[in-house]
């Protein structure tokens, strides 16, 4: 055994055939199983065509962060992907009993994974696993970001819908490819570019830019994912009289203002120092404040 397995809580996984809706055959909507064991089938269209869909969700101190709004997302990405509906409360109850099934940890990882299914059986294959998150501690602290060309223009949500843009798929290879440029370039993360020039998101997060006392993101209408992080702060903020909004932004714009972040839901709000080689304003007392709201630590 290595230290690591030693040191780190095993991880949890809980099947979840109920998730479309009562299994046929009279069984568990959702059960616990062994991670280690193989589960997947190979004929699965998520192992063949990447044909899925996901969510990721942060829980702080065993407490999951925005659940709701976690799977109303996974059923906006099903609905654009034309697969059944996910099951809201059997999801919501085998995400408590995955939290509850795993060791005590201040920060864990929940992904909901939820697939076109086995070829030709028409039934989403749905598993959700719990496992110690990453360490982002100097990510909080900080991220140089490469802005990268990524090949669409905002018009995509209304020039071509089949490219899925906004939707949370499993087919996240590019967004893997686009985080290995950056770190090709000496970045942390990237941010993608539209063709059209305008900023859109991190291949796993959600662009904040700070102007002033106005705090802007990007339109999800110009493709990107609604994230959940964008609006707890927005909200936050809002009550604090700030003003908050969706507004399309070049690089220009984004190296110019007064502060960015790439916000997700287990990294939490990631400040960007620096976009290619220009340094932005970096509020570390801010970065912690959206720490603890979006940690639900507040
Ligand atoms: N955009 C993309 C492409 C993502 O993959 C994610 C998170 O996984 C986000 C934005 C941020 O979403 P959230 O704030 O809900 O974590």
């Amino acid at each position: 055994m290595t230290s690591s397995s030693t040191d780190t809580p095993a991880p949890v996984l809980v099947l979840v055939p109920g998730a479309a809706g009562a299994p046929n055959d009279g069984s568990a909507p959702y059960r616990l199983a062994d991670p280690a064991v193989p589960q997947l089938s190979i004929t699965d269209l998520v192992a063949t065509r990447g044909d899925g869909i996901f969510e990721t969700i942060g829980a702080f101190d065993g407490r999951p962060i925005n659940v709701g709004p976690h799977l109303a997302r996974l059923a906006r990405s099903a609905s654009l992907l034309q697969m059944p509906a996910p099951h809201q409360e059997t999801l919501l109850a085998a995400i408590d009993a995955a939290i509850e099934a795993h060791a005590d940890v201040p920060e864990l990882t929940i992904r909901v994974m939820y697939t076109r299914g086995i070829e030709g059986a028409g039934t989403p294959t749905c598993w959700i696993d719990a496992h110690v998150s990453d360490d982002w501690a100097l990510y909080r602290r900080g991220i140089r970001v490469a802005a990268l060309d990524r090949g669409l223009s905002t018009a995509v949500p209304e020039t071509s819908p089949w490219l899925l843009p906004g939707a949370k798929t499993l087919s996240y290879a590019v967004n893997m490819a686009a985080v290995r440029e950056a770190k090709r370039r000496g970045a942390q993360d990237a941010l993608f570019v539209a063709t059209d020039g305008y900023v859109l998101e991190g291949p796993t997060s959600t662009l904040l830019v700070r102007r002033g006392d106005t705090f802007l993101t990007t339109p999800v209408s110009a493709g990107v994912l609604p994230g959940t992080c964008v609006t707890t702060l927005f909200t936050a903020l809002q009550d604090e009289g700030h003003e908050v909004r969706e507004q399309l932004m070049t690089v220009a714009d984004v190296a110019g203002s007064d502060g960015a972040w790439l916000l997700s839901s287990t990294r939490l709000a990631a400040p960007i120092t620096h976009l290619d080689e220009t340094e932005l304003p970096l509020d570390l007392e801010l970065t912690e404040r959206f720490e603890a709201l979006l940690s639900g630590r507040a």
